[in-house]
């Protein structure tokens, strides 16, 4: 059995998300939400989605009384995970909801609650959680294998053109890149080292289109405090591209460039370089969300909503450290 899965925006992300399924196992599109007519009909000509399971924003909620459909995942502008997080569980549908969870931690409570409220499972579109590369990043350094973590390095950005793009316009997005791909920045830091960090200093970098980034910031660097006494040194922007991922420990290093896009990813330690297979992210994720979603378990946690919420706090102390300037606690 396949779990059914219905996207839910059928914008760029969702395409490939819908290639995904082709290398998927435990899991099947099944169904379709959109606003767009002309999309409903090319996905369904596409991928031979039933009539009956195209819903667009205002029928949505009819969703509950279709058994067909087990799972929403959420590939909408970020300010609509919320709303469509709240509704899809009063529906009685599971969720995967994109990262970055919400505009801010406040709303991912909300959503946490929301679904604990209607029992069912919420994950966050961590793709890089079922990624080998990644994964390896992850044993080395919570594992120790070249001894104490002391500084990691991430950096993630792209060239950005379109002055109409949501992601410029802070209603939407929450913000600029930090939201978008300065989050993987964050997962990275936060999963090489296993630790929960203390404390944040952030600083804006310049405006350099004041067209493009009237309302969000063009770029950002944060330094996290962790407990063991590592520093994590980050960058997310808009002005460039760059996709790194580097650690620091007692008796070595390792590092991904990149390592943090859909791949193919390079890797290397101070034994060599890395070699594991370059993957399907998408496939990977949600068949691996979809499997213990059948087996009626639970999700583990650095997947769920707990661990978008994890992120938003820090995202929020990032925000406020930059804006401040000063030297902010994360709670
Ligand atoms: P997109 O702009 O390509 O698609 C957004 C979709 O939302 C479109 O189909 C659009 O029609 C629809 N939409 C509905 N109401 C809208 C409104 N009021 N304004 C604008 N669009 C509206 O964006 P995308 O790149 O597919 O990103 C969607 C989500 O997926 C974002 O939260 C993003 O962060 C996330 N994402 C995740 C990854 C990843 O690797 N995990 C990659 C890309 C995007």
């Amino acid at each position: 059995k396949r779990l059914n899965i219905a996207l839910c925006g059928l914008g760029r992300y969702a395409s490939i998300l819908a290639d995904g399924f082709q290398d998927a196992e435990y899991c099947k599109l099944a169904g379709i939400i959109t606003g767009t007519p002309s999309k409903a009909e090319a996905w369904k000509k596409q991928y031979d989605i039933p009539d009956k399971n195209i819903y667009n924003y205002q029928n949505f909620d009819n969703i509950k009384n279709n058994k067909d459909i087990d799972l929403v995942y959420i590939v909408l502008p970020n300010s609509m995970h919320k709303e469509y997080t709240i509704r899809a569980a009063k529906a009685g549908k599971h969720i995967i909801c994109e990262k970055p969870m919400a505009l801010n931690a406040a709303d991912c409570e909300e959503m946490i609650e929301a679904c604990k409220n209607a029992g069912v499972q919420l994950a966050i579109g961590y793709r890089l959680h079922y990624e080998p590369y990644n994964l390896e990043m992850k044993r080395l350094g919570q594992e120790k294998v070249f001894g104490q973590v002391r500084l990691i390095e991430a950096s993630l950005g792209y060239r950005t053109f379109d002055p109409n793009e949501w992601r410029l316009k802070k209603a939407m997005s929450g913000g600029g890149p930090l939201m978008n791909v300065g989050i993987y920045c964050l997962q990275s830091s936060r999963y090489v080292s296993g630790e929960e960090p203390l404390s944040v200093t952030a600083q804006f970098g310049p405006v350099t289109d004041k067209q493009l980034f009237a309302e969000v910031e063009a770029s950002i660097m944060w330094q996290l405090n962790f407990p063991s006494g590592l520093v994590s040194n980050c960058t997310s922007t808009y002005n460039c591209n760059v996709d790194r991922f580097f650690a620091s420990a007692d008796d070595g290093q390792f590092e991904l460039s990149p390592g943090i896009s859909y791949g193919p990813f390079k890797g290397r330690t101070s034994n060599g370089e890395l070699h594991f297979p370059d993957i399907n992210q998408q496939a990977a994720q949600m068949d691996g969300i979809s499997k213990l979603l059948l087996e009626n378990k639970p999700l583990p946690s650095h997947i769920t909503g707990e661990e978008g919420l994890k992120d938003m706090k820090v995202i929020d102390a990032i925000y406020k450290a930059a804006a401040t300037g000063e030297k902010i606690m994360i709670v």
